[in-house]
């Protein structure tokens, strides 16, 4: 079947959480599927190649058109790591306040529910690499839009933003203009 199929079939969906009225997906037992798991990671790991534009975003023979993968913490973080293997690069992270020991860039943003601080360490991303930015729920994009002002901050070109599921009401995509956004399932 075809990966948003595969994707539907397994996301739970949590009504009230976190909180009364959003409609929480869980993608958790989508990771935990071994088949699942692995088609996500390989969906996202060839996004960029994917993508007509791909010519422009300097992509050529056995290259997939990024240099080196960011997830967000926590969940982007188990899918960031995986597509970096797969597509054989680095992986960096993108962390919730305080947890960064080094020099580092921060960005507040607005959350669905609440606010919170990204960071990202100064030398995890070099001037001119690309960089595919990943992370599981695209809802309002605040979360993404924070990330890739990260990167782009310390001097990355981020290539593509890849999502495993993207809730297209709340507008998301429309934020992250004029970046590239890759999806496996809109629900
Ligand atoms: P945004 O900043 O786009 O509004 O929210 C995206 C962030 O919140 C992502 O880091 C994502 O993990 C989390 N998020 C928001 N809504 C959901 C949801 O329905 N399910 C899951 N799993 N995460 C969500």
């Amino acid at each position: 079947p075809p990966i948003d199929e595969v994707i539907a079939a397994i996301a739970v969906d949590i009504p009230d959480f976190p909180e009364p009225g959003v409609v929480f997906r869980d993608l958790t037992p989508v990771f935990a599927d071994a088949g699942a798991f692995r088609r996500v990671v390989e969906a996202i790991a060839g996004s960029v190649l994917e993508d007509p534009r791909v010519g422009a975003l300097g992509a050529g023979p056995g290259d997939r058109g990024f240099d080196v993968v960011a997830g967000v913490e926590a969940r982007g973080f188990l899918l960031a790591s995986a597509v970096a293997l797969a597509a054989g690069t680095g992986v960096v992270p993108v962390r919730k306040a305080g947890k960064l020991p080094r020099a580092r860039v921060s960005a507040d943003y607005a959350l669905e529910y609440g606010t919170a601080t990204l960071e990202l360490h100064t030398d995890s991303v070099a001037p001119g690499q690309r960089v595919l930015l990943v992370d599981d729920v695209l809802a309002t994009g605040g979360t993404l839009e924070a990330a890739a002002g990260l990167v782009e901050q310390v001097g990355g070109i981020v290539t593509a933003i890849s999502v495993v599921v993207e809730l297209p009401a709340l507008g998301g995509r429309e934020r992250l203009r004029p970046h590239t956004v890759h999806t496996l399932w809109t629900t």
